[in-house]
């Protein structure tokens, strides 16, 4: 048994207002006045002095927006590198995301990118980076993911919804400033925490689990009972703990994996474009034959905050349509070993998922 040497966040900032802080964080990083900071921030930020106006802008740094109405694509990521190394007349000293899951990933990958060659297409899968990534730093202003700690980004590729999973992912620095994310509408932030609530049952249930994910899941999980099921904290409050859920939710899925929920989810995701979190609570809704007491809860935390899923997503999908979400489905190995045990080609056959996704 050989056991995973994983990298973690190099630094962290945490607090209400810490955003203000940017600039003191960067400016050290800055490696040369003709090599800018990127900021790659979530359009629905734009005109929002707020939050823009705090941006420490100097010399040629720049503010690219990017829409999260889309997840990432791998083709997406090879034209914002490419734009950004026509732009600059050095290598940028530094890419920094503000946004969500979304935002967070294309920051990551676009990171490793400007130093590896060829498509990130190449590089979706375990291990396929050879050259460090640029300094790089996330800024999430939605919790959930844990993308903001994780050492994947994921994109939807050519053939494939996958992450690139590597150890130049990571972030370099992460600045957890809860109020960032104020403005989040109401079911966003219900599908959002729920994906954190997913990680941990995922993890929880996994058999994968060890003490090490374990002790993150636990405390993920009480968190977001806290917060969705018992109403424990004051709006502020709810912000600063469910960016620590996220967190920990992030940290337990380190050390293990997800499983059925996120591997038929990455199928939606890459068929119909289904996000991440909306597309998980579509999936888990059907899962109680894996997660009898996460799905009893999760259908009480919906009842609780009347959020009204989508229905019927596949119907009049045809059999190759079907198809193709199965085979991204079942392509994530790691994901169903962990939830069912090295043997899960017994049970898991393609008409069982068929049939799960025909409930959708
Ligand atoms: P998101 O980034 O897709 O954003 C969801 C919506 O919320 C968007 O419309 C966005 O504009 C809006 N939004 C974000 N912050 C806001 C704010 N403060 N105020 C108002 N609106 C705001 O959402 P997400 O659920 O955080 O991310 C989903 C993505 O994360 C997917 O692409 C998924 O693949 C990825 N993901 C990555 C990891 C990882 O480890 N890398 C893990 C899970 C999910
Ligand atoms: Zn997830």
């Amino acid at each position: 048994m050989s056991y995973k040497n994983y990298p973690m966040v190099a630094r962290i900032v945490f607090g209400r207002g810490s955003f203000n802080q940017l600039e003191e964080l960067l400016e050290p990083k800055r490696s040369h006045i003709d090599a800018p900071f990127i900021f790659i921030v979530d359009s629905v930020f734009k005109g929002n002095a707020w939050l823009t106006g705090r941006i420490p802008l100097k010399y040629d740094d720049k503010i690219i927006y990017a829409s999260a109405d889309e997840e990432p694509k791998t083709s997406q990521i090879d034209e914002l590198v490419e734009q950004i190394i026509l732009d600059t007349k050095q290598k940028p000293s530094g890419i920094i995301g503000i946004g969500g899951g979304t935002i967070l990933d294309i920051a990551k990958a676009v990171s490793i990118m400007i130093k590896n060659p060829g498509s990130s297409s190449e590089y979706q899968g375990w291990d396929l980076v050879k050259n460090p990534s640029i300094y790089h730093v996330g800024i999430p202003t939605i919790s959930g993911t844990g993308a903001e700690v994780s050492r994947t980004t994921v994109l939807t590729g050519p053939k494939l919804k996958l992450g690139i999973n590597s150890d130049y992912t990571p972030f370099d620095q992460v600045v957890l400033d809860p109020e960032l994310t104020k403005g989040v509408p109401k079911d966003q932030w219900f599908y959002t925490g729920m994906d954190c609530y997913i990680h941990c049952i995922e993890s929880l249930n996994g058999t994968f689990l060890n003490a090490f994910s374990q002790s993150y899941g636990e405390k993920a999980l009480e968190l977001c009972k806290a917060i969705f099921v018992e109403d424990k904290y004051t709006t502020e409050e709810a912000q600063d703990q469910l960016m620590m859920a996220s967190w920990h939710g992030g940290m337990s899925i380190a050390y293990s994996q997800v499983g059925v929920a996120h591997a038929m989810s990455y199928g939606l995701g890459y068929l119909l474009g289904t996000k991440h979190g909306i597309g998980n609570c579509i999936v888990f809704n059907h899962l109680e034959e894996f997660y009898p007491e996460g799905v009893a809860l999760f259908k009480q935390m919906k009842e609780k905050h009347n959020i009204t899923l989508p229905q019927g997503i596949c119907n009049g999908l045809s059999d190759s349509d079907f198809d193709t979400m199965i085979n991204v489905a079942l392509s994530l190995e790691p994901l169903w070993e962990n939830a069912l045990g090295k043997n899960w080609k017994k049970t898991i056959t393609r008409e069982k998922l068929k049939g799960l996704y025909k409930k959708m």
